[in-house]
């Protein structure tokens, strides 16, 4: 048998598993493509646990693309506090503008060219949505497809995505939505990343080559990750008759546009000294996918209201202000000064 023929053949018993042990989750089951579109924005990168609130919050507040692109991208960021990589929140809310103009797309290519939209997601919304056979090929779907096939393609070769999406899409069978999300589902409930997948429950357990010759744990092949990159801040939480000093982000770039305490780097940051009494200091940390952030906190009672910050109660910080998790750390001073 081929690798396609192969392939086919483990289409069927993936679909089966799936219908009968798929995770109840707030978007299974919808097609509307703007549903389908705001679930798969939230879940890059995101665990599927973090993301179950906010997925309902958010179509509470904005339940339509329309509805979404006449809200002011504060309000838009402020439902996204908390989620991370804010890049897509900017994205929703400008492709936002574009649907309401002129419809939700109806092919890959017219889903493709949205912002904030690349091929895994057009897969996904078109497979999702539409019934269309468009594979939608992350790290999760590389993982399963290597392990089942024992191929030792380097999963980080933007070729090797390339090649096996071709291959899928030869594959695809009628209800495409359902064999998409049933290879997602498999890569995250059974097939996992971390430590030994769990075969015993796989529906490809009898035929799997990589767990039939025990290396499931050999596959994926993949490059070797580069380090992250180091950055030292120094964090002031300035207070001031109640209100606290923020700033801020540049517009481009990490965090573009959200809040944060003044942060400069440990080089160049003034003592603490210098904006007043020391109260309290916390040292934390954050790991962005390519810098990680040492932070040192400190709350100081300001000796004036320095006129490069905007200064707002704590109130006005929750309602009005994204501040990025990245500062959690912090945020209880705000409560407890
Ligand atoms: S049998 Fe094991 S290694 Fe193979 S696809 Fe299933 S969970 Fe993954």
């Amino acid at each position: 048998m081929d690798e396609l023929e192969f392939l086919k053949s483990a289409v069927p018993p993936l679909l089966g598993w799936y219908r009968i042990y798929k995770r109840d989750l707030p978007w299974r089951g919808t097609r509307d493509p703007y549903r389908v579109w705001v679930s798969e924005i939230m879940l890059q990168q995101t665990r599927v646990e973090a993301v179950k609130t906010y997925y309902c919050n958010f179509l509470e507040k904005f339940p339509t693309a329309e509805a979404l692109a006449a809200a002011e991208l504060p309000e838009v960021l402020k439902s996204w506090e908390g989620l991370g990589y804010y890049s897509r929140a900017r994205n929703l809310h400008a492709a936002a503008k574009i649907i309401a103009e002129s419809g939700f797309p109806q092919t890959w290519e017219g889903v493709r060219a949205l912002p904030g939209i690349g091929d895994y997601t057009a897969g996904a919304i078109c497979s999702i949505a539409y019934g269309l056979p468009c594979p939608a090929v992350d790290g999760n779907v590389l993982r399963i497809l290597t392990r089942l096939l024992k191929d030792g393609r380097n999963i980080d070769d933007n070729r090797t995505k390339a090649e096996f999406s071709a291959m899928l899409k030869e594959v695809y069978p009628e209800g495409a939505g359902d064999f998409c999300q049933s290879l997602m589902e498999l890569g995250a409930i059974v097939c996992v990343p971390n430590g030994a997948p769990l075969c015993g429950q796989c529906p490809w357990r009898e035929f799997c080559r990589a767990h039939l010759a025990g290396e499931e744990e050999r596959y994926p092949v993949r490059a070797e990750k580069r380090a992250r990159k180091r950055a030292d801040y120094m964090v002031f939480v300035l207070e001031r008759e109640g209100k606290f000093a923020i700033e801020q982000r540049k517009e481009s770039g990490l965090l573009a546009g959200l809040w944060q305490f003044p942060l400069m780097e440990k080089e160049s940051a003034s003592p603490p000294e210098y904006f007043g009494t020391v109260a309290a200091k916390r040292s934390a940390k954050h790991i962005f996918t390519h810098v990680e952030w040492h932070m040192t906190g400190y709350l100081v009672r300001a000796r004036e209201f320095f006129p490069d910050y905007v200064w707002a109660s704590e109130r006005e910080i929750s309602e009005k202000y994204a501040l990025p998790s990245a500062f959690k750390a912090f945020t209880p001073w705000l409560s407890n000064s």
